[in-house]
């Protein structure tokens, strides 16, 4: 079922993951493992997100440097196919702009279609390690709206090849991202929005927002996307805070804030056992106040680590 479906369907607030794939070299076992202990709990889907490639650069041991591209965390496809076979759910695969040319992204949305996986987040993806901004692979999309182009086109019958003859149209539901808290390039939150609306106006069935620790930001949000004529579901994005690095590190990444009531308790914390305790509290009480809003789903984002997430769907579902 699409995700669209799902939020129409449920009666009470649904509860979803996101997931990352595990490391190249681990086993699929090791992603059943954190996800077993969330069953119980019926996420309707999983999203399972993409990572592009890396450069490293590696010593020869003859004075020079070897430069190669890795990916640390493939199988995106697979391991949607991989969850559908072995618990019956729909999953989410995100499917970026990044590293794949317009080509590439025709295959692996064929790959998607005959695996009957008809969910995707479609989004841009972000600049390599080491590179100053982001660049488009060649022949490739900029930005996620051209990426979302493409997807619709697909639902179309209209694919790259113009020779094609009564091309099969794919049935995909694309959710997209926004920010809450702005996307760091954005000049301003307005800006960000136009360009979320346009994507919106493209067909994007749902919006799925970036990590918030206020509340208040995501009300804002949605009342300013609902002012812009902006009506699709917007699902909310929440990360526990499960290690006292975190307190900088989310910010320096995400490019989000965290409340001063937050960062004041966990900077008392001793250790990540306490730290954790705050974090999942926090991500409790968030939810509930989320829920009495009428959200259709409280989306975690567990980054591998299962627990803390069991925890909070423990005391709210
Ligand atoms: C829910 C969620 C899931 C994510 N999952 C992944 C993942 O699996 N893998 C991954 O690599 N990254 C992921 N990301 C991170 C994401 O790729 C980055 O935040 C990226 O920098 C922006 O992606 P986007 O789709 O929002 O980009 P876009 O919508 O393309 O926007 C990027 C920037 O360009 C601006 N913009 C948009 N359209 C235009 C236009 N037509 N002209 C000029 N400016 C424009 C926007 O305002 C914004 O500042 C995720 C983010 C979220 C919120």
């Amino acid at each position: 079922m699409k995700v669209t479906e799902h939020l129409a369907n449920a009666k009470e607030t649904l509860f979803s993951i996101e997931i990352l794939p595990p490391l190249k070299g681990e086993s699929i076992q090791s992603l059943f493992n954190h996800l077993d202990p969330l069953m119980e709990f019926n996420p309707p889907f999983i999203d399972v997100t993409y990572h592009r490639e890396e450069y490293v650069f590696k010593n020869r041991g003859n004075g020079l440097l070897e430069k190669k591209s890795i990916k640390k965390r493939p199988g995106t496809v697979g391991i949607c196919a991989a969850i559908k076979n072995k618990y019956n759910i729909d999953t989410v695969p995100h499917i970026i702009c990044g590293g794949f040319s317009k080509e590439e992204t025709e295959n692996a949305l064929i790959d998607l279609n005959f695996l009957d996986i008809h969910n995707v987040l479609v989004i841009r993806g972000d600049a390599i390690k080491n590179e100053p901004s982001f660049v488009p692979e060649k022949g490739g999309h900029h930005y996620a709206g051209d990426l979302l182009k493409q997807v619709i086109q697909m639902n179309q019958g209209v694919y790259l090849d113009d020779d094609l003859q009564n091309a099969t149209s794919t049935d995909f539901c694309p959710g997209v991202a926004g920010y809450p808290e702005k996307h760091f390039e954005a000049p301003n939150l307005k800006t960000d929005l136009r360009y979320l609306k346009e994507k919106v106006d493209l067909v994007a069935e749902c919006i799925v927002t970036q990590m918030f620790f206020d509340n208040q930001k995501y009300f804002d949000f949605v009342g300013k996307c609902r002012e812009m004529g902006i009506t699709v579901p917007i699902i909310p994005g929440l990360k526990p805070i499960t290690t006292l690095r975190q307190i900088n590190i989310l910010p320096r990444i995400f490019h989000i804030d965290l409340p001063e009531d937050l960062s004041e308790a966990l900077q008392k914390c001793k250790d990540n056992t306490a730290a954790k305790e705050v974090g999942v509290e926090w991500a409790v009480q968030q939810s509930k106040e989320l829920r009495e809003f009428g959200v259709p789903c409280l989306h975690f984002y567990s980054m591998g680590k299962a627990e803390p997430v069991r925890k909070i769907a423990a005391a709210l579902f």
